[in-house]
């Protein structure tokens, strides 16, 4: 069978309408889509993760099948160019359209791929999976040293329309951060999380990962994402209707054994293209104005889908390749193995590490105050931490994964998009979370064998970090107290921490 026309979609492209197939004749378009095996794997990425692209890869060619389309889908394919191969052997496609990938550099290569295999004619359409634009962006970054959030997220406010009054803000104000730190007393109850239990075709690719990829970070057991459109809506859903409301109290909250709380968990399902951004964050708003969903919790759950998620992936684009080769802090000690096996005395970072293999994600806080924090602190080399947020993470594509570990979460990138490193000592663990009450670890100490390890290494980040931090204007403070702390209770505190430091480079567990 000839089909004169080839639209290849990625396994983070599963979008209802496609920019590649948009306009396209059911007729003489063929639709490839190609599961490759060494792009698996590259690092040994968590087994949930691979699951839940290829099942949902498969899915979403079943539904473009009863939706008439031609599709030509190459499971298990030992790489993209085997199964490009197969393709142009069967099908004899003159023309293939891509749509350009989020990660940088990538469209160039897959086209390269493409045209290796003998199909000449290659396009690459723009990807309008985002809500911002490439354009717009470079003409704002343009010469600003740093890019902070706020203009950019009010732009896009104005630009979608979305919590708007005219020209105002909804409540008169773009930010309600301030409102949302509380802590849920002890015994609240939240709200379950749905289970989406695996049908067939997700059973065989659990088979398939186990059998292939057995060795790769996590586990399979109690997988239960949703890989069908339709699933992911009523996961969406169920997230607007039962914890939208408390998002924004909650959303810097940490408590034992609650991997939600009353986050969406829906970034995996957003980075593949199951669910539409502008969707979300209308369905967002519009619960706002029927009175079903409090405001701080709807603008601060709009920033996190139109201000950061939409920033990060621009800033990427904008300053990659460099971008991920910073490292502003010399930050150098090898990446700890409890960051594998979750095999520490520290309650906290035990938590984030198992719950992480045990369902591939852990929130926001967790990723940022706990393990990104540590690695901080204790000045683990960035590129080695990236890497393991990459492999670990079920939502963990380069484009998102890379500034945030980079530039919010390690300061590797020297303040191009966070206004201070996100350093903190045990007191804010405590103050956010249950965790302290049940750790070996004591939170108030900061010296002696049962002192919690943030505590010296925090000071110990400050005084090592001093100059370089110097001039940051919301440094001063900690950098003040840090000169106020006694001579000999600093030096006290810098030999535990070089104790605790030495420990980890010898690749020791805390
Ligand atoms: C060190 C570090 C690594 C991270 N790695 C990833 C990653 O690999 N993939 C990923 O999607 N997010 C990443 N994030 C951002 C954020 O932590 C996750 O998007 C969020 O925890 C996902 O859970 P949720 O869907 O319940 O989010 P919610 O709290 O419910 O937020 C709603 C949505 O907003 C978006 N969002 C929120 N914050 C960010 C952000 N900082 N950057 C981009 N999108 C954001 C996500 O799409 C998320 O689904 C990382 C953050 C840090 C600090
Ligand atoms: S005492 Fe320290 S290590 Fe233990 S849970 Fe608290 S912050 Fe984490």
């Amino acid at each position: 069978m000839t089909m004169a026309n080839t639209v290849w979609i990625l396994g983070d492209q599963l979008t209802a309408d496609h920019a590649a197939l948009r306009g396209c004749d059911r007729g003489d378009t063929c639709v490839l889509l190609i599961e490759s095996q060494a792009r698996a794997r590259r690092l040994p990425y968590h087994k949930q993760k691979l699951v839940l692209v290829w099942s949902a890869m498969r899915h979403f060619a079943s539904e473009l099948r009863a939706a008439g389309w031609t599709v030509d889908f190459h499971a298990e394919s030992p790489t993209y160019r085997a199964a490009l191969d197969a393709h142009v052997r069967r099908f004899r496609p003159a023309r293939l359209r891509l749509m350009d990938p989020a990660e940088a550099g990538a469209g160039e290569r897959l086209a390269a791929t493409a045209r290796a295999a003998s199909i000449s004619d290659v396009t690459l359409v723009a990807n309008d999976m985002f809500l911002s634009d490439e354009p717009s962006f470079a003409r704002w970054a343009a010469g600003r040293k740093t890019l902070r959030l706020e203009t950019f997220y009010r732009d896009m406010r104005r630009r979608t329309g979305l919590l708007m009054e005219g020209r105002a803000p909804a409540g008169g104000r773009w930010n309600f951060d301030a409102d949302n730190r509380a802590v849920p007393p002890p015994g609240h109850v939240f709200p379950a999380i749905p289970r989406f239990a695996p049908d067939a075709e997700t059973r065989r690719v659990m088979r398939l990962v186990e059998r292939e990829f057995g060795d790769h970070f996590g586990t399979l057991d109690g997988f239960a994402w949703p890989v069908t459109r339709a699933d992911a809506e009523r996961f969406r859903d169920d997230f607007l209707d039962h914890r939208l409301d408390l998002f924004g109290p909650y959303e810097d909250a940490m408590v034992r054994g609650q991997r939600a709380l009353y986050h969406s968990l829906l970034s995996p399902l957003l980075n593949l293209g199951l669910l539409a951004p502008l969707d979300l964050c209308r369905a967002a708003e519009e619960r706002w104005r029927q009175g079903r969903a409090r405001l701080q919790s709807v603008e601060g759950f709009v920033r996190q889908i139109l201000g950061w998620r939409e920033f990060v992936l621009r800033v990427y684009r904008h300053d990659m390749p460099d971008y991920a080769r910073r490292n502003a802090l010399a930050a150098d000690l090898p990446l700890p193995r409890f960051y594998w096996d979750a095999d520490t005395d520290m309650a906290c970072v035990r938590e984030a590490v198992a719950t992480l293999a045990a369902h591939g994600v852990n929130h926001h806080i967790q990723r940022l105050m706990i393990t990104g924090n540590f690695a901080l602190l204790a000045g683990i080399d960035p590129q080695q931490v990236n890497e393991w947020y990459w492999l670990a993470y079920a939502d963990a594509y380069e484009w998102v994964v890379t500034p945030n570990v980079l530039g919010l979460s390690l300061w590797a990138d020297g303040g191009r998009i966070a206004s201070k490193p996100y350093a903190a000592a045990a007191s804010y663990v405590n103050r956010m979370s249950d965790h302290c009450r049940s750790c070996a670890y004591d939170h108030r100490a900061a010296v002696g064998a049962r002192a919690c390890p943030f505590n010296a290494l925090y000071w110990d980040f400050l005084a090592r970090n001093r100059e370089r931090l110097a001039r940051n204007p919301r440094m001063q403070i900690p950098l003040a107290s840090l000169a106020r702390r006694p001579a000999a209770d600093l030096a006290a505190i810098r030999e535990r921490a070089a104790e605790l430091r030495a420990r980890l480079r010898r690749g020791e567990r805390l």
